[in-house]
């Protein structure tokens, strides 16, 4: 039986106060006796004071991006040691927008999936397909390629180590969610592209959709046979939002 997963990505939002209040109301909110795991990803510079939110609150949290290197002259770059350093246990590798905006192709992502884990970090690995590319019925060639290229370079036992995002990038940030059976489609594919090569690591990953997951959404999706929870961007930085999606778990 896999856990639900419920993870916030706040992208480049925040400050200390904003923080405060967020973490501590997604503390107080949460249900005592849920059984959906929670994380929330926020920008690296204020990791340190999440964590001190969140300590022994059973909320885990991550990092947004990684360095495929592990030190030295990298400027503006953080390595997985870091992130370990403030008891990170999740890191987003892969995002459409890391892709699209600052042309991490396949081959990085898969570096950094492949440093990330070798440091003992749960990647979070995005994959996910353009409008057009669905229009014109290339999606599973798409996030087969992605998922190719990481199964390469760290074989497929470490995919069940790890969590998967299936994000359509037309879905995210734009309002248009992909509807529970497409989402279920693309996830069973991913699950039985996996299964062809080992049938145990199919079973155990955790898959997420991401993409305007929203209060009024996320339960329909999150009852999908291989939908396993959630990584959230806009409504994981309103409090109810995100603890209602966390509920519907
Ligand atoms: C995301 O950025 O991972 C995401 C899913 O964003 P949103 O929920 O805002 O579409």
């Amino acid at each position: 039986m896999r856990q639900t997963l419920v993870a916030g990505n706040w992208k480049m939002n925040g400050s200390r106060s904003k923080n405060q209040q967020l973490v501590n109301a997604i503390k107080s909110g949460l249900r005592e006796g849920t059984t959906t795991e929670v994380a929330v990803c926020p920008p690296a510079i204020y990791i340190p004071q999440v964590m001190a939110l969140l300590q022994d609150s059973g909320i885990h949290w991550g990092g947004q991006n990684l360095s495929q290197y592990t030190e030295g002259a990298y400027t503006g770059e953080i390595s997985a040691s870091m992130l370990l350093d403030y008891a990170c246990r999740y890191v987003i590798v892969g995002h459409s927008e890391r892709r699209s905006l600052y042309g991490e192709d396949d081959a990085l992502v898969a570096e950094k999936f492949v440093v990330a884990q070798r440091a003992g970090l749960v990647p979070i690995l995005c994959v996910g397909e353009l409008l057009e590319e669905r229009e014109s019925g290339e999606t599973e060639a798409v996030i087969g390629k992605q998922l190719d290229a990481v199964i390469e370079a760290a074989g497929v036992p470490a995919i069940g180590e790890a969590v998967i995002a299936y994000e359509p990038v037309w879905a995210i940030g734009t309002g248009k969610t992909a509807s529970p059976e497409q989402a279920q489609e693309v996830h069973a594919y991913i699950r039985e592209k996996l299964a062809a090569q080992d049938a145990a690591v199919a079973e155990k990953v955790r898959i997420l959709y991401g993409g305007s997951v929203k209060p009024d959404n996320a339960a329909e999706l999150f009852a999908m046979p291989d939908i396993d929870g959630g990584l959230i961007g806009g409504a994981s930085l309103d409090a109810e939002s995100f603890l209602s999606i966390c509920h519907a778990g």
